[in-house]
């Protein structure tokens, strides 16, 4: 019986239909510029997207094959260098029709509990689902290069949580690991200090939020507006080049 399952989980995926690969790509303006090879590898890990998370569209949204397709190249896409590994830990895609609101609470260091509302457009939870706003996701479609791309933002979340600290960092060579924590430590810095300032900045002021923050939505410029983040934070833009290969913009 554990030799079943474990040629059950070593199944390779079925791959993607080629013209429905290719109908899904012609909507995703940020695969448009990927050669052949970074195609393909992107089309497999597409595959095991699908394969190994269940996509669930909630509160009424229906999710066609072409959708699902979409969904799972863009979550992808962030993986092209990093590889399946990405996907590890986690096994559920959920889909809001548009931004959703969740209950947070938080006891203070007074014991006293504080409850809120937020009103979010993705979410990913450290062991558990990764959570999307699909109008949110269609926007960024829509405006490739206005510096938005949630789906990589959850995505950086989840490459953020492998290691299992959610920091701003991802698992990676020791070496390297040391070149991105000093590089992304000064970037953080310099712009907490110019948000608290009050200044006007470059980049979204949510990622002065928390390091974790800074890494996910500096991903997302890396996708959709790189040359703003190279003027912000080259060191930070070079780390991300490394990371996940050239921009596709
Ligand atoms: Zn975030």
């Amino acid at each position: 019986m554990l030799k079943g399952l474990l040629a059950r989980l070593r199944r390779e995926p079925a791959p993607i239909p080629g013209d429905l690969w290719r109908e899904a790509r012609a909507g995703l303006p940020w695969l448009r510029g990927l050669d052949a090879g970074d195609d393909a590898r992107l089309a497999g890990l597409a595959a095991l997207f699908l394969q190994r998370k269940a996509i669930t569209p909630l509160a009424g949204l229906a999710l066609g094959d072409l959708e699902r397709v979409q969904l799972a190249a863009l979550c992808c896409l962030p993986l092209l260098l990093f590889g399946a590994e990405g996907l590890h830990g986690w096994s559920e895609l959920l889909v809001y029709p548009d931004a959703f609101r969740v209950n947070r609470s938080h006891v203070d260091a007074a014991g006293v509990l504080h409850e809120w509302e937020d009103e979010l457009i993705g979410e990913a939870w450290e062991a558990g689902p990764l959570v999307l706003s699909w109008a949110d996701v269609q926007a960024d479609i829509a405006d490739p290069g206005a510096g938005f791309c949630v789906a990589v933002h959850e995505m950086a979340h989840k490459l953020d949580a492998l290691d299992g600290v959610l920091d701003g960092t991802p698992p990676l060579p020791r070496a390297w690991q040391r070149e991105w924590a000093r590089d992304f430590q000064q970037a953080y810095d310099a712009f907490v200090r110019q948000v608290d300032d009050g200044r006007r900045t470059l980049l979204d002021p949510y990622a002065a939020e928390a390091p974790e923050e800074f890494f996910a939505v500096c991903s997302e410029y890396h996708f959709s507006d790189p040359k703003l983040l190279r003027r912000a934070f080259p060191k930070v833009a070079a780390q991300l080049e490394r990371l996940y290969g050239p921009s596709p913009l």
